[in-house]
């Protein structure tokens, strides 16, 4: 990693012809074939084209927030004062439950725009503030119709399996075969689901709940993903590897058989610093083992109105590198190439013939600038399925 530049794979002066959509050639400009020559130009002059950026994990489509929550964690409320008040997950599910698709939209559309200013050209959209069958179909509802009003690319996960309900309290495995189940059935029959995901922890549903949600999911040829090891290990990695899982999300708490298993499997880690920030955390995800193992690692805000109120994608690079320790060219990665392996997308997360012509034009020498800077946007244009 001395050479820091080799490793982003950087082409000098470089061509990209672009046509229906599709990137058709990258090359030094001068090797630029001869029947791409009339081609009309757009001249960015010295700038850096990197692919557009990809957030693979969100929970961006939620109802109302959670500012008066922070506000009373910081005036000293405990997390029970702040349950009691209401607070917490389910002040989410109630405004959520309460929203129609219109307000869903109108008050996800700010939050999507922010990444869009970002050079961001796919996001993924969970589901998992309804908990009933009208409000989780309604929020995916909703995450394929943002993808109508925005050129950006979504891709839905259904998240059912995100909390227990009020009205489940005490009958976790009621509520995922009753419920979540079900549900995702409906979501899937609609078109609504491109992964299924879960969220294994003490708080939420144990290995054997969410392989029942698993099997269903594979039952209807859906990928899986997990939220995973974010505040201990209960072996949820190893369980998503089993299913040959696109990602296992957070991992903080991942030891080396569950980092073995997603090698085995090509199970992605997806790294969420924003939440490891606001929750401050100090488990940090095993990076060096990731790097060792060949684990390909991704980044993303999981933009959230609880434990990552976070809709920029380059502070989560930086706080990649600044809080976990990944160089600057795997946040890169972590944002393109890896985030696209994470959603199981074959055409996005990099420059190459026959890749979508999703592009992002900044203003910078060196990519490392993309991620030291704290609060700094250099975007310059940015470029969806080959408009400008
Ligand atoms: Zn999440």
């Amino acid at each position: 990693m001395a050479d820091g530049v080799a490793s982003y794979g950087l082409v000098e002066d470089a061509a990209i012809a672009v046509s229906s959509g599709r990137i058709q050639w990258i090359g030094p400009h001068r090797d630029l074939p001869p029947d791409h020559a009339d081609w009309p130009i757009i001249d960015f002059a010295d700038r850096l084209i990197t692919p557009g950026l990809i957030d693979p994990h969100t929970h961006a489509i939620f109802g109302g927030n959670r500012a008066v929550e922070f506000e009373m964690r910081l005036n000293g409320a405990t997390y029970e004062e702040i349950a009691r008040a209401g607070g917490g997950i389910l002040s989410t599910v109630t405004a959520t439950r309460a929203a129609s698709m219109q307000d869903l939209i109108q008050e996800a559309l700010p939050r999507i725009d922010a990444l869009l200013a970002e050079g961001v050209t796919c996001i993924e959209l969970k589901s998992g503030y309804g908990l009933d069958q009208d409000t989780e179909l309604r929020m995916l509802r909703a995450a394929r119709e943002i993808a109508k009003q925005r050129p950006v690319r979504v891709q839905t996960s259904f998240l059912g399996a995100h909390a227990v309900p009020p009205e489940f309290t005490g009958r976790a495995d009621a509520y995922i075969d009753t419920v979540c189940i079900p549900t995702l059935r409906a979501a899937h029959a609609e078109g609504l689901v491109d992964a299924v995901d879960g969220f294994c922890e003490g708080i939420a549903f144990d290995t054997t709940q969410i392989a029942r949600v698993f099997d269903a999911a594979r039952d209807l040829g859906l990928p899986v993903k997990l939220h995973a090891e974010q505040l201990s290990n209960l072996g949820g990695a190893r369980l998503a590897a089993s299913y040959g899982a696109l990602s296992a999300d957070h991992v903080e708490y991942v030891d080396a058989a569950g980092v073995a298993a997603m090698t085995e499997a090509g199970t992605t880690a997806v790294l969420l610093p924003g939440a490891f920030y606001t929750l401050r955390e100090t488990q940090v995800p095993p990076i060096d083992l990731f790097r060792k193992a060949g684990v390909p690692m991704a980044l993303a805000t999981d933009c959230n109105p609880g434990s990552s109120p976070l809709t920029s994608l380059l502070l989560a690079m930086n706080m990649g590198c600044t809080l976990f320790g990944m160089t600057p060219a795997e946040a890169l990665a972590g944002v393109t190439r890896n985030a696209a392996r994470a959603l199981g997308l074959a055409d996005a997360g990099s420059i190459a013939p026959g890749q979508r012509a999703d592009l992002a034009v900044w203003d910078v020498s060196h990519p490392a600038e993309l991620v030291y800077r704290i609060g700094f946007n250099p975007l310059h244009a940015r470029i969806f399925g080959g408009e400008v």
